[in-house]
């Protein structure tokens, strides 16, 4: 059984194959990161011209790779939210086009979803779970009883980590996204600088990272003013130390509550190679519990991701129609039922 994805929630454009729901046959994935570099962050004007440019020189290179034909695919997913409309609205109609053309069943997916399923490409999932998703618009903790199932058992009040280590990264003038230049200066450098964590109220597992974002800038600008030298390699550090104390603590505290038998890594910043051995560390020390974190490839945007988990909703039925529209606003509950 083969299956396509299509993902341009962003600035990736992505069309992957896979096969028995978790094979890997094609993943192509075209970024866009060189486009938006020079103005700091991604322009969603700029993003739409390029999935346009893109989509179709992606989707027949993932075909040629897989080397199948369109009447061997069995359903055609796509991410269908959330994410910039304009950008969206292209992989959607891509993804209609090539199943009315082709007579083929279509499924939205959640993109954040996708992201949770990365997972299963690496592992077989095991319920009931819990995903920590960290990502460029999305900090939460999510609780899955069953497959497509989605809690959201805690998110950002704010900013989302992602955000958060581009908008340091900024501070540092390092260049756009910042967080794999964060996570790379962190390694060289000592968590010295004191910044605030964020735990809220007793209980919550929700997050918050813009007073540390704050706490970052204040720091830069007070040395500035006084003329003193602080090393970026310290501050990268504190600043991911700051970062991963609450994210680790919060996740090991809800696997203890829900009693899962799976802790997920999801999203663009389950790349941090200090979050990544942070978590490891402390779940050995939890072997009831199996960490699966999937590689940095399956961590960023890519279609794959949505292709597996697009599987998964096939099978239980899951169907969208050709009024299916870019939803800027998706909530992952509308998987649920
Ligand atoms: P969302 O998935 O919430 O819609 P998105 O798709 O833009 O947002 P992703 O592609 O999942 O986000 O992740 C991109 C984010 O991951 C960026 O903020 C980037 O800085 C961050 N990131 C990537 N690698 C690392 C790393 N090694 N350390 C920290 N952050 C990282
Ligand atoms: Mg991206
Ligand atoms: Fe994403």
């Amino acid at each position: 059984q083969w299956i396509m994805g299509i993902e341009t929630s962003c600035d990736e454009t992505a069309v992957a194959i896979i096969k028995n729901g978790r094979e890997i046959a094609a993943n192509i994935v075209a970024s866009q990161i060189e486009s938006h570099k020079r103005f700091g962050g991604v322009v969603p004007e700029i993003a739409s011209r390029h999935h346009v440019e893109q989509i179709t020189i992606v989707l027949e290179e993932a075909m040629k790779q897989a080397d199948i034909n369109y009447t061997d695919l069995s359903a055609i997913t796509v991410t269908e939210g959330p994410g910039l409309v304009g950008a969206l609205l292209v992989g959607v109609n891509a993804a209609k086009a090539v199943a009315f053309a082709h007579g083929i069943p279509l499924v939205g997916v959640h993109h954040i979803a996708g992201h949770i399923y990365a997972n299963r490409l690496v592992s077989e999932m095991e319920f009931p779970l819990l995903a920590l998703v960290v990502s460029g618009g999305h900090t939460e903790l999510v609780y899955m009883k069953e497959h497509g199932h989605f809690e959201v058992i805690g998110e950002t009040r704010d900013d989302a980590a992602g955000e958060a280590y581009d908008k340091v990264a900024r501070t540092l003038n390092l260049p756009y996204p910042g967080g794999p230049h964060i996570d790379r200066l962190a390694q060289d450098g000592e968590p010295s600088i004191p910044l605030p964590r964020a735990w809220l109220e007793e209980g919550s597992y929700d997050f918050s990272f813009s007073g540390l974002k704050s706490a970052v800038i204040n720091t830069v600008h007070n040395a500035e003013q006084r003329g003193e030298q602080i090393k970026p390699e310290d501050l990268a550090a504190s600043f991911q130390q700051s970062v991963i104390d609450v994210l680790v603590t919060k996740t090991i505290k809800a696997t203890q509550e829900y009693k899962v038998k799976q802790v997920l890594l999801a999203g663009g910043v389950a790349a941090n190679k200090g979050l990544r051995s942070a978590l490891q560390e402390e779940f050995v020390k939890l072997p009831e519990c199996e960490l699966i974190i999937p590689p940095i490839t399956l961590c960023t945007d890519n279609a794959a991701m949505i292709a597996t988990a697009g599987s998964v909703l096939f099978e239980k039925g899951v169907r969208s129609t050709m009024a299916m529209n870019a939803n800027p606003g998706l909530d992952i509950a509308i998987h649920n039922y």
